[in-house]
């Protein structure tokens, strides 16, 4: 059993939707700091879906701050210190390392994301939160005094919602006042996560091997390929980001022959089609969703706030989507704790104002370093190699969010001014059954 210390109940109840990590941290964390929380996942069942996920400092802390959590982590997870940057036709531009720079911001995490998720998933579970797999939201509503949600014709009603449901969250009509449909990105991401076998005992992988766990990364206009040998190089990971036209609606579960991904790579470092010939066919072909900067992630009478990406989806190459989901997760929790029960319009305010900036400059690294390597011109990259540099910004990665929420709280407040009255108003639909209070 975990021995996790609990705040003195506060009495605000929490309703989460969805189980990624925006939605397991802010459960584990509302829990923590007293608050009572349900959680509602459209899942049937957990799966162990996806591939490789990182966590910077910023987050692993987070983890660690949860008794036993580490303990279980540290067998799946690995640390990436360096990274190996070639032209796409195989010529090294670059070895970045981190290792001494960034030793004093704490351990980073590469691990497969449906391992690292279910060991979250049943540490949640094990310290007593209230998860039910199997409801999907339909609707979302709030008044003045309270928030809840719609699933299998239930009514679930608390003092405040979190809406951590993804990329194509339902809770942002509720938050916009207008549906705001997923963009396609233009770009898709071909993934694979398979058994080394006998590649590491072929010297054209030496490269890849000796500096186990961390990354190659190959370079064209428009496209990136990155290679991982994780598990200290037991397991191999690809991913490749390519250009895209194919349907947003589509999943973790997309599909697509591994033809598609050898014509991408035509003319490519004959080691990426020998890659490519040990790859499973077919792979994952995952669409990267896009979606304008929300210009607000609260409600209008501020009693649902959305989280993770369902609030600001990143792009693969900030590395920082999970860990933002996190830092989220946190905060949240630590304003609801400040502000109490009659604050809670005022904690989502103050929450919001918090995190909006930073984030905001997060997902701007991401774009920043995906347009330097997918528009670099070669001759003046190899005057300057360390224009290829992956950005690992200290602000970003040396950052304690419980702490900063704590300090900041008060001060924010104050700046925010006088709290205004909510402008719209959403009524609870009529027309289904209520049953259940949560
Ligand atoms: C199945 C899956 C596999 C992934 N694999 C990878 C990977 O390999 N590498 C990587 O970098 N990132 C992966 N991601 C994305 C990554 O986990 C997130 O970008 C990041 O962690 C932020 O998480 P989040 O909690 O905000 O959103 P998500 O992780 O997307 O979680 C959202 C959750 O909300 C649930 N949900 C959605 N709508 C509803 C609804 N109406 N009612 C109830 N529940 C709902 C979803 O089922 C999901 O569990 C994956 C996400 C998913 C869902």
């Amino acid at each position: 059993m975990t021995n996790l210390d609990r705040a003195p109940e506060t009495g605000i109840r929490v309703i989460i939707i969805g189980t990624g990590f925006a939605g397991l941290t802010a459960a584990i964390e509302c829990h923590r700091k007293g608050h009572s929380v349900l959680v509602l996942e459209s899942f049937t069942e957990l799966k162990v879906l996806g591939d490789v996920i990182s966590f910077g400092p910023n987050s692993v802390r987070i983890f660690h701050g949860w008794p036993g959590m580490q303990e279980r982590l540290d067998p799946i997870c690995h640390e990436t210190n360096e990274i190996q940057i070639r032209t796409w036709e195989g010529e090294l531009i670059l070895n970045q390392s981190w290792k001494e720079k960034e030793r004093s911001w704490g351990r980073n995490y590469n691990g497969h994301r449906g391992q690292i998720h279910q060991v979250v998933f049943d540490y949640a579970v094990e310290i007593g939160i209230d998860i039910r797999l199997g409801h999907r939201v339909v609707d979302y509503f709030e008044t003045e005094t309270k928030a809840g949600v719609v699933a299998n014709r239930q009514t679930f009603i608390g003092d405040v919602v979190l809406a951590a449901d993804g990329v194509r969250s339902k809770g942002r009509t509720i938050v916009l006042g207008y549906e705001d449909k997923p963009k396609a990105s233009g770009y898709a991401v071909y993934r694979a996560w398979f058994d080394v076998g006998k590649m590491a005992e072929d010297p054209d992988f030496d490269f890849l091997f000796e500096k186990q766990d961390d990354l190659c990364i190959w370079i064209g206009q428009d496209i990136h390929f990155i290679a991982a040998t994780p598990k200290s190089g037991k397991e191999f990971s690809w991913v490749c980001t390519h250009k895209d036209d194919g349907d947003v609606e589509e999943s973790w579960s997309a599909n697509a022959p591994l033809s598609d991904a050898r014509k991408n790579l035509e003319g490519w470092d004959p080691v990426i089609h020998k890659i490519l010939d040990l790859t499973p066919d077919p792979v994952i072909d995952w669409k990267l969703v896009y979606r304008d900067p929300l210009p607000t992630w609260i409600s209008p009478k501020r009693r649902i706030a959305l989280i993770g990406d369902a609030a600001h989806p990143f792009l693969p190459t900030s590395i920082q989507g999970a860990s933002q989901s996190m830092e989220d997760g946190v905060t949240i929790a630590v304003c609801l704790r400040k502000a109490g029960k009659d604050g809670v319009q005022e904690a989502l305010r103050v929450f919001e104002a918090l995190r909006y900036e930073r984030v905001k400059g997060s997902q701007k690294t991401g774009e920043t370093t995906r347009d330097r390597w997918h528009k670099a011109d070669w001759d003046e990259v190899r005057k300057n190699p360390r224009s290829m540099e992956l950005q690992r910004e200290e602000w970003i990665l040396n950052f304690d969010a419980e702490d900063y929420a704590e300090e900041s709280y008060s001060e924010t407040l104050t700046s925010l001014g006088k709290q205004e009255s909510a402008v719209t108003f959403a009524d609870i639909p009529k027309s289904v059954d209520v049953s259940v209070l949560a």
